[in-house]
């Protein structure tokens, strides 16, 4: 039976040391990190996201400051507020949420947003620098699932590890970061021949397909680490792709859905933004 790697307990850590990052920021009279979250439009998933940073920051001490544009709004109008944003000394983090409607081109939007103030790694700066192994803002997921992997214990280096899915958001860049533990990694897709054998192969499985219950208990290899980064709502509820109990009776380590990946993503954010101080 595997052990259930804990996100909430492991965000806790790591908020722990963000709030004394701060509270010594204070005490000696330093600027405290500020984060601005743009959101054009009413999304409700992105709504949800903000909320959760702004309740988070407070709770750290962070500044948080979430401006929220018309759907109608210009192309232009959102690039002339980030620059506003990238030149405000007091500003050290800028999130844009993501989708933004139809009728603004993400990438004219999102290349505009200063390297420095790039917490969710979005510009083509700070990708190409991750991508080379550079000093950079590592995106917010991807980094969650390599701390949750850490937290096991387990030696990443040599370890067979096997990602499904290759979106820019998660499967390439957290493949990197396997790369960049030493891992012998491979990357699966919808056109992948013979998932199932290549998973059970798998030391370190990472599940991110948004398929609920995709992964039953034969794709999993006995003592594996499984990190299922799926979240669809199903009735209601949130459902990762693996079928949890299942794999729970393989795996050494296993992630829930709720409070696994996801638990983890934001404190990562504001991380981000303290350590680009630090
Ligand atoms: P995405 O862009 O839709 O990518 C899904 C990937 O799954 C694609 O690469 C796709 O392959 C692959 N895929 C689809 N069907 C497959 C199959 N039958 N066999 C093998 N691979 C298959 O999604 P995403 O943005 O990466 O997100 C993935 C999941 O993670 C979603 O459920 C999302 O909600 C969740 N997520 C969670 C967090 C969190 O904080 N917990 C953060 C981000 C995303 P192709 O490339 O060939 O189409």
């Amino acid at each position: 039976m595997g052990q259930i790697i804990d996100g909430k307990l492991q965000a806790k850590k790591y908020r722990e040391k963000i709030a004394s990052f701060v509270k010594e920021r204070i005490n000696n009279g330093l600027q405290i990190p500020c984060i601005v979250s743009i959101m054009v439009g009413n999304d409700g998933g992105s709504m949800y996201y903000l909320e959760n940073q702004k309740r988070l920051c407070d709770k750290l001490g962070v500044k948080f400051q979430s401006i929220i544009l018309n759907e109608n709004s210009a192309e232009s109008d959102i690039i002339s507020l980030i620059i506003k944003l990238n030149e405000d000394k007091n500003v050290n983090g800028i999130m844009l949420q993501l989708p933004l409607p139809r009728h603004i081109n993400e990438k004219n939007v999102t290349s505009i947003i200063s390297e420095s103030k790039d917490i969710d790694s979005l510009t083509y700066e700070n990708t190409g620098k991750f991508y080379r192994g550079e000093k950079a803002f590592v995106p917010c997921t991807p980094r969650s699932i390599i701390e949750l992997i850490k937290s096991t214990g387990i030696d990443i280096a040599g370890k067979n590890a096997i990602v499904i899915g290759r979106s820019n958001i998660v499967g390439k860049p957290v493949s990197q970061l396997l790369l960049n533990e030493n891992a012998t990694v491979t990357i699966c897709h919808s056109k992948t021949k013979n998932l199932k054998e290549i998973c059970s192969k798998a030391d370190i499985l990472v599940s991110a397909v948004g398929n609920p219950g995709f992964i039953t208990g034969e794709y999993i290899k006995e003592g594996a680490v499984v990190i299922d980064v799926g979240t669809t709502v199903v009735d209601g509820k949130l459902k990762g792709d693996i079928c949890f109990d299942e794999a729970l009776n393989k795996s050494a380590f296993i992630t829930p859905v709720p409070g696994g990946v996801g638990a983890m993503t934001t404190t990562m954010l504001i991380l981000n933004v303290c350590e680009a101080l630090w």
